[in-house]
């Protein structure tokens, strides 16, 4: 099991902190700022999960996720997707799970929540 975590986020605070909070726990951090690239990012980098902003400025993160899914390169079936959005509308977390996310957090983001739901799926390289 490796740690590297993609990031697919086009806000550039939140990508600053994450990457900051995630290398300190020893993760390498891959980063895309389009739905796009991030689709491409997973098919050609080796992601062991997936941070997945919902609100991007191409694709949205609910087709990200279902594209993702539906990859042809095996490992993408079942790769960790945590969705991420500032969306706090009702029915947004079932619509998260349903486009293949497995798990749904609402910013602003909260390092220590963030780390606890990484940590679900891949044990940080540098706990404690
Ligand atoms: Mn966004």
């Amino acid at each position: 099991m490796g740690n590297n975590v993609l990031y697919i986020e086009d806000n550039p605070d939140n990508m600053t902190l994450v990457k900051r909070a995630l290398e300190a726990r020893g993760y390498t951090l891959f980063e895309a700022i389009t739905g796009l690239d991030g689709v491409s990012a997973a098919e050609h980098e080796n992601v062991d999960l997936i941070l997945l902003d919902i609100n991007l400025p191409d694709i949205d993160g609910y087709e990200v996720a279902r594209r993702v899914r539906a990859s042809e390169k095996h490992s993408l079936a079942y790769v960790p997707i945590i969705a991420i959005t500032a969306n706090a509308l009702k029915g947004d977390a079932e619509k998260a799970l349903s486009a293949g996310c497995d798990v749904y957090m609402s910013k602003p983001i909260n390092i220590r929540e963030l780390w606890a739901r990484i940590e679900a799926f891949i044990p940080a390289p540098n706990s404690r």
